[in-house]
């Protein structure tokens, strides 16, 4: 599918999404990036081992502590922010190339990065994802088989702690429906590209260009 009509000043917006663990939110990005054109979405580095079926550079940039470390002094990381012990954090480089090619980002980080973002960047949109029910996000846990009882309660409890931050959030997305999840966050920010504010250029251009008509 197209892109939908830009007046836009022709840079693509930054888009941060995210949710409780067992929110579905790594599903519905990559239905997104699937279906629409015009998304890149940003790789982060982490120092986490990669899970079964992960690989360099695709779903992370897998790295040691002292690499991390490393970027973080060389600023080469606009946010990062430790989680289970691990660090995560989102490389400058490719956003800005991105970005500068019209393209939308969209990074899928937790809410300590949400918040840094929007302080670096305060017209990022914050999406937040979601199940309908704190029991359905339970089910979800319990239901993939690999979490002991212990693991799922301690998601629960950050999940507890996460939506703490709701408030903060642009947008609050309930993923009950994969399809429609996916359509509303495309339409979201197809929205978010018609705002006034993004269309400074395109007002004043053609505020002048019917100065001039009427003028003539
Ligand atoms: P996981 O290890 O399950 O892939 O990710 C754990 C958490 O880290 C998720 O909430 C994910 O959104 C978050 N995360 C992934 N990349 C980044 C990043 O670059 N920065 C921050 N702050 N969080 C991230």
């Amino acid at each position: 599918m197209g892109k939908a009509q830009d007046t836009s000043s022709g840079q693509g917006i930054l888009i941060v999404v995210s949710g409780f663990s067992g929110a579905g939110k790594g599903t519905v990005m990559k239905k997104l990036m699937q279906e629409y054109d015009g998304y890149a979405l940003s790789v982060s580095a982490t120092t986490r081992a990669p899970r079964e079926g992960e690989e360099h550079g695709r779903e992370y940039f897998f790295i040691d502590r002292e690499t991390f470390l490393g970027m973080i002094e060389n600023e080469a990381l606009y946010e990062y922010a430790e989680y289970n012990g691990n660090f995560y954090g989102t490389p400058r480089a490719y956003v800005d190339e991105q970005r500068e090619c019209g393209r939308d980002v969209i990074l899928e980080i937790e809410v300590q990065g949400a918040e840094k973002i929007k302080k670096t960047f305060p017209d990022t949109v914050l999406i937040f994802v979601t199940p309908p029910t704190a029991k359905e996000l339970k089910d979800r846990l319990i239901g993939r088989g690999s979490e002991t009882p212990e693991a799922v309660f301690a998601r629960l409890s950050r999940a507890a702690e996460e939506a703490k931050y709701m408030p903060f959030y642009d947008y609050v997305m309930v993923n009950d429906d994969l399809d429609r999840c996916v359509r509303e966050l495309n339409a979201i920010i197809k929205s978010e590209h018609m705002k006034a504010g993004r269309n400074k250029e395109f007002i004043l251009r053609i505020t002048d260009e019917l100065r001039t008509i009427t003028t003539d």
